[in-house]
């Protein structure tokens, strides 16, 4: 290839003996065996065994006694086989090895910090030396996965005619339910630009511009706290299109989402993917994004308890139990009380029937031949019950499904789920304000016919945002838009803004609007989501080359940093509490 080395590591094969190669790569391990020694070079295709021989070569034996783990050497020699005793079959070179005539020394390392090959490095150590830990397996995998699915969707998506086009970072703020990252300008103290939360109105212009079918790999900010399956910063497959229905739109998506399997090589589910209602998906599993890879769905019993003589189900708005395939102790019950309430429940009542049938429930006496009959459950179940308003049952229920269907082992890690949930409704109570707000975003349109509701009945209002779920992850939400001016200002209205504050935050996009805006619609697929569920990994860091950690910071550049004060009076801001 060039001087530094003919081939790669991983390529030697039988077929290569008797030739003079020259290889270079990191020095994995090193072993001395009496007079002969062996080196396990590597680099991102595999390993390969280099043989120092002193006879052969006393230069290089000379400089093999000097290398240490994580050296960088160049070496040169010939590819002989292997004795048959001391192939390899773990390794794709295995068959054979270079016997050196020249070992070049090309990098030193210092000591490491951890062993390469120790898989129980503590995360913020792998993060504060994320170059090492970029050096093994698992993040040679899941960077090199991630490239070959980003690639498949770009092919995917040229394939259906869209175009890629760049849109802002720094703009003004998006609503899509976080908080945004401000970012202040030095010519213009004072005033703000916020980092994009997505491209929305960028995309939706495109269409008011013509351009009728758009997307990008968008990176998007939010400032909201980091989970497992959030990062402040984080790329979407963003699109959307002109003319479309919301089929038209789930239709692109699926493409996309085959695509990738096949990509990977891996069998794609098959299309259409099915669909869910978010009314259906919220009363059987108590969640909008479902885990639908086992069972244990959510009953409703609220017709039945209205005449209870156990006051709280007759007292509640909704009662609803699920029925768990085991019987738990006592204690276990206390346990799962206690999570019940971390939910908000005020209690979880529960009936227990042994697995000889026997019946162990505090609240059984209170219940009639009718309720006791509703709630029969198999030998060796116990019954779990929430009752409150509704969307406290659906969350502790759903919560308590998740938490037994791991905990029980219920989920079927074989399957991949993929599904769309749809008709979400328009808007729900601000938990805050008791306002009404957006599900989505309030760029989204209502269910054909539900324009009326906007005004008369907010609540009972359904949207055309659709969710594609995998596996209980939301992998990314769109919706058919509205491309009414009149609609979009309603719209506001219901959701408590006064015509001047819609004016002054999204006054220009009202105005597009009203320019022959076509019906338009799209989506946002979350990439690391996507790619963390191809890779088995459990959170977005593992498939991240440089995340920040659960407090926000990145322990590799140590940054988030304090200013200096010439920068900030530059940007005209004084701080409240001074830097320690
Ligand atoms: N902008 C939305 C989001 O980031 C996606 C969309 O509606 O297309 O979730």
């Amino acid at each position: 290839m060039n001087r530094w080395r003919d081939l790669y590591c991983g390529d030697l094969r039988p077929d290569d003996v008797g030739r003079s190669v020259a290889v270079a790569g990191w020095v994995g391990r090193r072993r001395d065996h009496g007079g002969l020694i062996f080196i396990d070079l590597r680099d991102h295709t595999g390993v390969l065994q280099l043989v120092v021989n002193p006879e052969r070569s006393p230069e290089a034996a000379a400089a093999a006694h000097a290398i240490r783990s994580e050296f960088v050497v160049r070496a040169s020699g010939e590819v002989v086989a292997r004795a048959p005793d001391a192939v390899n079959t773990n390794i794709a070179t295995g068959g054979v090895e270079v016997q050196v005539d020249e070992l070049e020394v090309v990098a030193r390392s210092e000591p490491l910090p951890f062993q390469l090959d120790d898989d129980n490095v503590e995360e913020p150590l792998r993060l504060r030396y994320r170059y090492l830990d970029l050096r093994r397996d698992r993040m040679q995998r899941n960077l090199r996965l991630s490239a070959t699915v980003i690639r498949a969707i770009r092919d995917s998506m040229e394939e259906q005619g869209f175009i890629d086009i760049w849109t802002p970072t720094m703009t003004l703020g998006t609503p899509e339910g976080a908080r945004d990252f401000l970012v202040p300008v030095r010519l213009q103290p004072g005033n703000f630009f916020a980092l994009a939360q997505s491209p929305q109105l960028f995309k939706q212009t495109f269409m008011i511009g013509g351009l009728d079918r758009y997307y990008q790999i968008a990176t998007c900010w939010r400032d909201e706290d980091l989970r497992a399956d959030r990062q402040f910063e984080f790329r979407q497959l963003d699109l959307e299109l002109a003319f479309p229905t919301r089929e038209d739109v789930m239709d692109v998506l699926e493409r996309v989402v085959v695509a990738s399997f096949e990509a990977l090589g891996r069998t794609p589910p098959s299309r259409p993917l099915p669909r869910l209602s978010y009314a259906e998906a919220m009363l059987r599993y108590g969640s909008d994004k479902p885990d639908t890879r086992f069972g244990l769905e959510i009953q409703d019993a609220t017709d039945i308890t209205r005449d209870s003589e156990f006051g709280v189900f007759k007292n509640a708005e909704r009662v609803r139990f699920l029925v768990a395939p085991a019987v738990f102790s006592r204690a276990e019950l206390q346990r799962l009380e206690e999570f019940a309430k971390e939910w908000g429940a005020k209690g979880l009542a529960y009936i227990v029937v042994e697995e000889s049938g026997e019946v162990r429930s505090p609240i059984a006496k209170f219940l009639s031949a009718d309720e006791l009959a509703a709630f029969a459950a198999a030998p060796g179940s116990t019954v779990l019950f929430a009752a409150d308003t509704q969307p406290m049952v659906e969350r502790v229920l759903g919560a308590l499904r998740s938490e037994l269907g791991q905990r029980l082992g219920l989920i079927d890690q074989d399957r991949n789920d993929l599904l769309w949930v749809i008709d979400f409704p328009l808007f729900l109570p601000d938990e805050d304000t008791g306002n009404w707000t957006f599900v989505h975003h309030p760029f989204t349109s209502p269910l054909d016919g539900h324009e009326d509701l906007i005004e008369r009945d907010p609540g009972g209002a359904l949207s055309q945002h659709y969710d594609l779920i995998w596996n209980g992850w939301e992998l990314g939400s769109g919706s058919i838009r509205i491309h009414r001016q009149d609609v979009q200002e309603r719209v506001f209205r219901a959701m408590g803004m006064t015509d001047e504050e819609a004016q002054a935050k999204f006054g220009w996009f009202l105005e597009a609007l009203q320019m022959g805006a076509p019906p338009h619609g799209g989506f946002a697929l979350g990439i690391e989501r996507f790619v963390a569920l191809f890779a088995g990994e459990a959170t977005l860091r593992e498939i991240i080359a440089f995340p920040k950690t659960a407090s926000g910071s990145d322990p590799l550049t140590g940054a988030p940093a304090p200013a200096t004060q010439e920068r900030l009076s530059e940007l005209g801001i004084r701080l409240q509490t001074p830097p320690a």
